[in-house]
């Protein structure tokens, strides 16, 4: 069983009309829907925005459904400049960027207390595979499956692959202070968001493969001059279920 969690709705339907045989349950205040993609059995699930929601919701998938992978998708801020609005981010490794122990007993600031611990690394045969599917998506799907006007209104014309770190913590980035401030302090960093890092701990402590895709949203910083629902209901919700078709 492979588990899939979103981080939006309208990425979760595109996943979820993909399934046969469906089925759903009510777990935690989550909807949590069973079924098959390509004759492979998953399990799709809203991940809830924050750390601590998917800690929760990636810990009942392993304890509850017994997920032998877990798939991440959602969108992030980019941090450096050449990240483009509709680029595909493969996280390679995680860190929790608001885990600050201040030095108190030695822990270093980003350091994970106990696991000693800073950047979590994904599964390489998942970063392998995600990067095949995107590359597909990109190459055979990307023209019929989203409005060209789309695409130009968000000036994107051939969004990249960036395979590297993703920075979680429990704030949406929107200023270039906070930004700039994040690249002095982890200069190989690609993407902000609110989850990855959580579920890359889960994933260590259990042992779970997993890998997390994002597609860029915003740039971090003040000028978030894109409309956010209509980006993500008709540009990342289609890169993301296609992506999913061809890695599962
Ligand atoms: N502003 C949006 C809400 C997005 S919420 C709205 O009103 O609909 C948060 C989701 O966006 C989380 O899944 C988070 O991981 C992701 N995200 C995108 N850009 C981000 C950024 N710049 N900083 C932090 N999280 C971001």
């Amino acid at each position: 069983m492979i588990g899939i969690m979103a981080a939006m709705h309208e990425e979760l339907n595109r996943i979820v009309a993909l399934l046969e045989n469906i089925s759903e349950e009510k777990v935690a205040r989550k909807k949590v829907y069973s079924g098959y993609l390509n004759n492979q059995k998953v399990v799709v699930v809203f991940s809830g925005w924050g750390k601590v929601a998917a800690a929760t919701t990636s810990t009942m998938l392993i304890e509850r459904y017994a997920i032998k992978q877990l798939i991440f998708t959602g969108v992030a801020g980019a941090i450096p400049s050449h990240l483009n609005i509709g680029d595909i981010v493969i996280g390679t490794s995680f860190v929790q960027h608001d885990m600050d122990c201040a030095d108190v007993l030695g822990i270093k600031r980003f350091e994970i207390p106990l696991l000693s611990l800073t950047e979590i690394p994904s599964s390489q045969s998942m970063q392998q595979k995600a990067n095949n599917a995107v590359q597909k998506y990109l190459t055979d799907d990307i023209k019929t499956d989203v409005k060209k006007e789309e695409l130009a209104y968000l000036n994107i014309e051939t969004p990249s692959i960036h395979n590297g770190l993703i920075a979680s913590g429990d704030q949406f980035i929107n200023s270039s202070e906070k930004q700039q401030e994040l690249l002095k302090a982890l200069p190989e960093l690609l993407a902000v968001e609110m989850e990855g890092a959580a579920v890359a701990q889960v994933a260590h402590e259990y042992g779970l493969p997993f890998i997390v895709i994002r597609i860029i949203s915003d740039k971090a910083n003040e000028d978030s001059h894109i409309d956010f629902p209509r980006f993500i209901e008709k540009v990342a919700s289609h890169f993301t279920a296609g992506i999913i078709r061809h890695m599962v």
